[in-house]
């Protein structure tokens, strides 16, 4: 019986390999078995409905080409808490959520260290292309899971070269893993591009011969005039001056022209604040495919690109200025040109790319209350002292509260225990204290988050933002269209749709045009990335494929 079934695999298995040979030789001549190249492309901060709002003005070859050629997940949601940079970098890349890959925020309270820590700081390590010391002391060692770039590396036996880039050291270093061949990001102290010691001892000779041209100064040296005939035109967005906008460092007005040129020293330093990051991470990515040769080996590559100045400029000027309508105009255009780059270098339909984002952004306050819409600023260090002053008075004991940060609120068990308070009545205590705050809708118990009243969906997403050992004891919940902190500019980070509506859409090898409106989550692109290329999804992940893709 053995022999016969030994005998009968060795038939299927000459019938596939027949198959498959006959199958590639059709293929090569039309669309090859993998991609040559995944390119990654996160635009920082972008908006799901960037993508339609200044569509009138859009080039063709740009987000308007995505949208014609692509296939759109029009429905795509952050499922977790806090919808900041770093967590929406890495759960891009590892298909997974807070509470399992451990990238809880930007920066989060450390227990051990009693000091806030920055996801990506790794003193261990060296700034790599630069003088500037502490630039370079960063590595994914707080990332608890891998990557999608680390599982191709996996697949490949460590032969698929992964790149990471962006202006952003977390927005480079988390999505491209743990086994990157490099993850570059912007020295803007010498508007160099450098890596971590983690990767490498020296850059690479062409990377070195990039820095050497200062395209940063070039660039800046245009400064940043509308690229539009004249403000009229700016349609989509109110006037260009506004009171409830920030201005950029040493700047007068948050007007055009912003003449950067003649800003801060030195002048690399202004460079993510305009557009000219944003193209600046584009050459560079041109540049990259080009002299490591990504996508001309046997193995599929995977490059993962971040914009990071589409962020900075949101938090500065506001979803409705004149700024971001102009950063998206220009970043269209450059867009375009990346991928006619890709097209000629790679071939259509060799490469697969897909353009999301790690989050969007709230409109700001004041613009909201000038148009009698629903939002505010939370007076967070009030608070904080208002409530140590209360704490106080109550139990007798200060300085309970170690921190407060990512929306939660940090108690020093140890103190509580030492001082005998009761920690639930603290917790009930504090509960009743923040109503009398306007924008709080409750402060909910992480440990018993099960039994708290709460909408499933935003109960889910909070539980996806708690890891124990770098998480709070209570989360602060705030109402629609308020955030923590500045009256100036605005942010992002809520379990709100204006904070968690990302674009996402895929380009290129066998991606079919369609538009997909089921439920997506973040979590999903990583395990569809897997899929396309036979490999496994990442450790940690909690996605689903997203089948639509995929259907003929
Ligand atoms: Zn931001």
């Amino acid at each position: 019986m053995r022999v016969v079934l030994k005998h009968l695999l060795c038939i299927l298995f000459l019938a596939a390999f027949v198959t498959a040979n006959s199958q590639t030789k059709t293929a090569t001549s039309v669309v090859p078995s993998k991609p040559k190249l995944v390119v990654g492309l996160v635009v920082d901060q972008m908006r799901w409905d960037y993508l339609y709002r200044y569509s009138e003005k859009y080039t063709t070859g740009g987000f308007k080409r995505l949208l014609r050629e692509g296939y759109s997940c029009e429905n795509t949601h952050i499922n977790y808490s806090p919808s900041y940079t770093a967590c929406g970098h890495t759960c891009v890349y590892s298909g997974s959520v807070p509470s399992v890959h451990g990238i809880t925020g930007n920066e989060w309270y450390s227990y051990s260290e009693d000091s806030s820590v920055y996801c990506v700081r790794d003193v261990k390590y060296q700034t790599v292309g630069s003088s500037s010391v502490q630039v370079g002391k960063v590595s994914p060692h707080n990332l608890l899971t891998t990557t999608i770039t680390d599982e191709l590396k996996l697949a490949t036996n460590f032969k698929a070269k992964t790149i990471g880039i962006a202006l952003k050291d977390r927005s480079s270093v988390l999505p491209a893993g743990h086994k990157a061949d490099a993850a570059y990001f912007f020295d803007s102290n010498t508007g160099s591009w450098v890596t971590s010691s983690y990767y490498m001892t020296q850059l690479p000779t062409w990377v070195s011969q990039y820095n050497s041209k200062k395209y940063a100064d070039s660039m800046l040296a245009k400064s940043w005039p509308l690229s539009l005939a004249s403000l009229a035109l700016y349609t989509e967005s109110e006037e260009d001056f506004q009171p409830y906008e920030d201005v950029l460092e040493k700047e007068k007005s948050p007007t055009f022209t912003h003449r950067v040129d003649s800003l801060t020293r030195p002048v690399t330093k202004i460079l993510p604040y305009t557009p000219s990051g944003n193209s600046l991470t584009l050459d560079f990515a041109k540049a990259t495919v080009t002299n490591e040769n990504m996508g001309d080996g046997k193995v599929t590559d995977f490059l993962a690109v971040s914009l990071s100045s589409t962020d900075i400029i949101g938090h500065k000027f506001g979803p409705n200025s004149v700024e971001v309508e102009d950063c998206y105009l220009r970043l269209d255009k450059d867009l375009e040109s990346f991928f006619s780059f890709l097209d000629t270098k790679l071939g259509k339909g060799n490469y697969v790319l897909f353009l999301t984002a790690d989050h969007g952004a709230a409109h700001i306050p004041d613009f909201m209350k000038k148009h009698n819409l629903p939002g505010g600023v939370f007076p967070i260090s009030e608070v904080d002292s208002l409530l140590e002053a209360g704490i106080k008075s109550k139990f007798g004991v200060d300085s309970l509260i170690l921190a407060l940060d990512n929306s939660q609120l940090y108690f020093d068990n140890e103190r509580i225990a030492a001082k005998k308070v009761n920690r639930e009545e603290l917790k009930s205590y504090i509960k009743t204290f923040s109503l009398q705050f306007p924008g709080v809708v409750k402060v909910l118990d992480m440990e018993n988050l099960s039994n708290e009243l709460l909408d499933e969906n935003m109960k889910q997403a909070i539980a996806n933002g708690y890891y124990p050992k770098r998480s709070g004891d209570l989360f602060l919940l705030l109402e629609p269209g308020w955030f923590e902190g500045m009256k100036k500019g605005t942010t992002h980070g809520t379990i709100y749709p204006y904070d968690t509506h990302i674009p996402l859409v895929w380009m290129g090898w066998k991606i079919k045009h369609d538009e997909d409106h089921s439920s997506v989550h973040m979590t999903d692109i990583a395990p569809t990335i897997a899929a396309m290329l036979h490999i496994q999804e990442p450790s940690g992940c909690t996605g689903k494929v997203i089948e639509g893709i995929f259907k003929k």
